[in-house]
C-alpha cells in the first residue's frame, strides 16, 4: 500500500511539472538546480545556495549564459 501510495505521488509531482507551460512563450517549463556560490563577508568562507528554477525560453538565456 505503502509503495503504492509513493508512486502515485511521484506521478503526481511528475505530472504537475510537465504541466507547467509558460503562459508567455509556451515552452514547457524545465526545472533546474542552479547552483551560485558566494562568499561570505563575515566569515570568508564559500557558501553554496541551490535554488530550484523554471527554465523556459523567456529566460534560458540568461541562465544558461
Ligand atoms: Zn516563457
Amino acid at each position: 500500500m505503502a509503495k503504492i501510495q509513493t508512486f502515485a505521488d511521484k506521478a503526481a509531482k511528475a505530472a504537475l511539472q510537465k504541466g507547467s507551460k509558460c503562459p508567455v512563450c509556451g515552452t514547457i517549463r524545465q526545472p533546474i538546480l542552479l547552483v551560485s556560490s558566494e562568499k561570505s563577508s563575515v566569515s570568508s568562507t564559500w557558501k553554496f545556495s541551490e535554488r530550484r528554477v523554471q527554465v523556459c525560453k523567456c529566460n534560458e538565456k540568461e541562465i544558461y549564459a
